[in-house]
Formats: structure tokens, sequence, C-alpha cells
């Protein structure tokens, strides 16, 4: 890692000939909720200018350049008695711009999941090798928890990642493709000013986290609580919607289907992102569904994030960006669940009788 420190002016420069240059997305202001709040996504951008770099975060992750909602895996064509399958997964080079350290550390577990196991994805490897990634701390929002996580700072993922100190970026320069980009531009060597700089605004941050989850002994406290009737408490306000998976920088579950042609001379293989809260996403041919109930479907997303995950891959998935509790309209929301089943395993344990589901 190389360390610089660039005025923000200078650093506006640099991005303007980066976005000018390269097919560019960043933060964006898109909308406004209904208390007046503005939304922001990631949109195309041209110019310094266009992005919102002191936007609180966006609506959906950036997952979404990695594993878009719909591609196609595969093509096959029929000649006769012979056939040819093409399959492409190139991607064309993109910079994205704003993403914030938990949304990296996400990036970085998508990474553990789709290139670092048995069947490494190419459509995946493409796109993420080809993105120039750069971060930018922020002050958490009240309800963030991705310090309960241990993803309030991210060390890896990044090509370039700014933290704010002051009028000046202290910049963390993770590739030499970020290195030669910069040497264009005006910056230098951090001292000791900027070093303590560095330092208050890491502690500013860590200190900022308004919402905190105990997530120690998660994985077994899940185990314990399969049969909980926090399940069913939650369960039962589930729309079914499947949005929490759909914003979650992590959530990659996901269905295949086959298109022919009419006149039979050839197919389409599609992969569509889909959520474990869907009705169907445990259905088999036959009709049969293993999981009919919401709340079993509710829990299955839980045990997917923090302990099934975690007794793979020593992780738990969530990075506790909260997109899932925000987006939720019935109120369903990470925090609430997780203090749920503690609260439900101390009752059992103490056998107090104001468990969570009895109120
Ligand atoms: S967003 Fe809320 S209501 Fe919709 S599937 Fe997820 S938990 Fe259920
Ligand atoms: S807080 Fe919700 S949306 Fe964010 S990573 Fe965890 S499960 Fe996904």
């Amino acid at each position: 890692m190389i360390y610089k420190v660039i005025s923000k002016t200078e650093f506006n420069r640099f991005l303007d000939a980066l976005v000018g240059n390269n097919t560019a997305f960043g933060p964006c202001r898109v909308e406004s909720n209904i208390q007046g709040e503005a939304i922001y996504q990631f949109r195309p951008v041209t110019s310094a200018a266009e992005i919102a770099l002191e936007y609180s975060v966006t609506a959906s992750s950036a997952k979404h350049f990695f594993l878009p909602f719909r591609e196609e895996l595969s093509r096959f064509m029929f000649h006769g008695e012979e056939w040819e399958q093409l399959v492409a997964c190139e991607a064309d080079p993109i910079v994205l711009i704003g993403l914030r350290a938990c949304d990296i550390a996400a990036l970085n577990i998508l990474d553990d999941v789709l290139l670092n196991g048995n069947f490494p994805s190419p459509y995946y490897l493409a796109r993420r090798k080809n993105t120039f990634v750069i971060g930018i701390d922020h002050l958490p929002l009240v309800d963030c928890f991705c310090k309960s996580m241990n993803h309030h700072t991210v060390p890896t993922g990044f090509n370039l990642f700014c933290s704010d100190i002051g009028e000046e970026y202290y910049l963390s320069i993770n590739s030499s493709k970020a290195f030669s980009f910069l040497k264009e531009f005006e910056s230098r060597e951090p001292g000791t000013r900027e070093n303590r700089l560095l330092m208050e605004r890491r502690n500013l941050i860590k200190k900022s986290f308004q919402t905190e989850i105990e997530v120690s002994g998660l994985p077994d406290i899940l185990d314990i609580e399969f049969d909980s009737p926090v399940w069913e408490k939650w369960g039962a306000k589930c729309l079914n919607c499947g949005s929490c998976a759909m914003v979650c920088p992590t959530c990659y579950c996901y269905s295949v289907t086959e298109s022919f042609a009419c006149n039979q001379q050839g197919s389409s293989r599609q992969k569509t992102l889909y959520s474990c809260n869907l009705v169907d996403f445990a259905q088999v041919a036959g009709g049969h569904n293993f999981r009919p109930k919401n709340g079993d479907r509710l829990k299955y997303r839980y045990y997917h994030q923090h302990r099934g995950f975690a007794e793979n891959a020593n992780q738990q998935i969530c990075v506790g960006c909260n997109r899932c509790g925000r987006t939720c309209l019935a109120g369903i929301n990470p925090k609430d669940v997780i203090n749920d089943l503690r609260m439900e395993k101390e009752s059992c344990t103490t056998g107090d009788s104001s468990s969570p589901t009895s109120r």
C-alpha cells in the first residue's frame, strides 16, 4: 500500500480526468423520500461535479455492477445434428467511485464465494478485474452497524481509498494502475500532521456508531434457536417481496432458466438474482415446496448470513449496512431479529416469561 495526501480541488481534477476518459459510475441524488431526505443510487457520471461525494448511502448496493439482476450465461445454436455453445463472459472496463468501506468488504466476501471456491465464476471475474474501485470513508448513519460486523474499515479490495481529513484526502493506493493515474496530479507524502488527522478521522467514525449488535456466538445461538418462535413472529410480518436480498451487497442466490427459440434452432440460458424470501424459492419440480412458511424462509436468510457462511469461511456474510432493514416495508431488520433471538435464548436459560414472542 502507498499513501499520499491530495487537496480536494486536485482530487476533483483527478476525478474529472478519470471519468472523462472512462465509463464511470458514482453516487448521485435521484429522488427524495417522504421525509424529504435524499435518495442516492450509483449512476453513470461524466464529470466530478455530477458525483455526490458527500452522499449518505445508496439505496441499492454496488453488487449489481458485478452480479447483474439478469445475465445470459450461454447460448446454444442447433445446426441439423450438430450444436454449438457460445459463452460470452467479457466485461468492459468501468470506474466505480465512492464505495463505502462496508461495500468494499462485501465485494471481498463475494470474491471468496465466487472466485476462491472450486468453481470460480468467469462472469464475476471478468467484471471484478475490469472495475477500478475508488472507496471513500463516511460517518455512519444512525442505523448502520458495520462496526459490529468489523467492516467499518477495509484493508483490501479497492484500487484507491480516500479518507476525508478536512481540506485534503488521505489516499490509500492499492494498485499500480491507481498509482500511475495519480502521477499526473499534485499529491505529496503524508507527514506527522496528516497521519494524526487520519487517526482522528478513524476514531471519530468508530465512535459515531449509534447502532451496535452483539454478534459474538451468533452462529451457535442460531443453532440453538432453530425452532424458536421468533421466526414465526417475524415471518408473520414478512411480505415475501425479496427486496432485502435485492439491495443486500452480499446476497448472491440466483435461479437459472432456459428459453428455447420457437423454431427449435437455439436456446438461451439466463441467470436471474433471486431471494430466499420469495415463496417459490425452495419449490421443486412436481410442485413440492420445502419451505412453504414465511418464518422458515426468513430463518434461512439469517442462517445464510450469520451461520452457514461463518461455518464454511469463518466469517459472517452480513457487513452491517442495514440496507435490508431500511428497504423492508414490514419493518424487519437484523438488529431487532438478532436481539429477539438473544432474548429468547436468555429467557429459555433463565426461565423468564417475558420472552420477545410473548410480547
Ligand atoms: S424486504 Fe422485508 S418483507 Fe420483503 S422479503 Fe425481505 S424481510 Fe420480507
Ligand atoms: S445489513 Fe442487511 S443488506 Fe446489509 S449486508 Fe447485512 S443482510 Fe445484507
